[in-house]
């Protein structure tokens, strides 16, 4: 599926929950957020139905995010459902890697490919600081987890706010190398104000070859992550909401001030 500026769109990005067990400083306000209301939530089937329309539409790769995907109650089962889909080449989950431990193996066997998580430091008190709640060794324990359980290459998603050379996020570049990792490095964005920048290891970013179109748990498609423009698949039917979404998928990002990196993803 190509877009008005010959972008060929075969990137799904499927928020599951905009739940999650950590609090970071720059991802959710200190004061909590409103949550979606259960019913409000995609099933399960619809997510697996969308998947399928998509890939029918030439998605070849998907991936599950948050929130924190793994909070979702029943997300294996889930990950089993897209595994059937046929046509999925690439099939990953971005974690904060918080409960990989108890699921990593469950995950493998469900037919995930593989994981991203998130690390900006290795120092357990930055972490407690950054996340405000977490424990870097529930993190450290599911990165295990995932390398036993093969969920290969394991690549960590590091925030930094100007530069890799950051005293933090040096130290988490030598951690990857000690431990086979690999990273990338996500400069901190602001989507009200539209700032952004291309993924240093990554694709994100550059608006040129972006190929990505993101579902939030609430069932609305976005064909942009730093645009207000949004298509509701319950209302407009999956077939239509792909097409309205490619149609009108803006050559750049500008800003986004309905949504937030906790509900849409990143
Ligand atoms: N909870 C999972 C996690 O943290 O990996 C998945 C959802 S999280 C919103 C997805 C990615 O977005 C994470 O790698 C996180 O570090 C990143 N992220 C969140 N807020 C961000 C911000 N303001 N700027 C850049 N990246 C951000
Ligand atoms: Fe949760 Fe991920 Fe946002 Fe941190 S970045 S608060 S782990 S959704």
């Amino acid at each position: 599926m190509l877009d008005r500026f010959n972008r060929k769109l075969n990137y799904l990005r499927i928020s599951v929950t905009d739940r999650c067990n950590l609090r970071c400083t720059y991802c959710m306000p200190e004061e909590g957020i409103q949550l979606f209301r259960h019913n409000e939530i995609l099933s399960f089937d619809e997510i697996a139905g969308f998947t399928e329309v998509a890939v029918s539409n030439g998605v070849t790769k998907v991936r599950l995010t948050g929130g924190e995907p793994l909070v979702r109650k029943g997300v294996i089962l889930l990950v089993s459902m897209l595994s059937e889909i046929n046509g999925i080449e690439d099939l990953s989950m971005t974690t904060n890697g918080t409960l990989l431990k108890q699921y990593a193996k469950q995950l493998r066997d469900a037919g995930l490919h593989r994981v991203n998580i998130s690390l900006d430091t290795i120092d357990p008190e930055k972490f407690r600081i950054v996340t405000r709640t977490g424990d870097i060794n529930d993190v450290f324990e599911g990165i295990n987890a995932a390398k036993s359980a093969g969920l290969l290459p394991v690549k960590i998603n590091c925030v930094i706010k100007d530069s890799k050379e950051e005293e933090e996020a040096r130290a988490v570049a030598v951690f990857c190398k000690d431990n086979d990792l690999e990273i990338r490095y996500i400069r901190q964005m602001d989507l009200i104000r539209g700032h952004f920048s291309v993924v240093d290891g990554g694709t994100g970013g550059d608006c040129s070859r972006c190929n990505r179109l993101r579902l939030t748990s609430n069932g609305k498609l976005k064909p942009c992550l730093f645009n207000n423009i949004e298509f509701d698949i319950r209302k407009l039917g999956f077939e239509k909401a792909i097409h309205q979404a490619a149609e009108s998928k803006p050559e750049c990002g500008s800003r986004n001030e309905t949504g937030s990196f906790y509900n849409i993803g990143g």
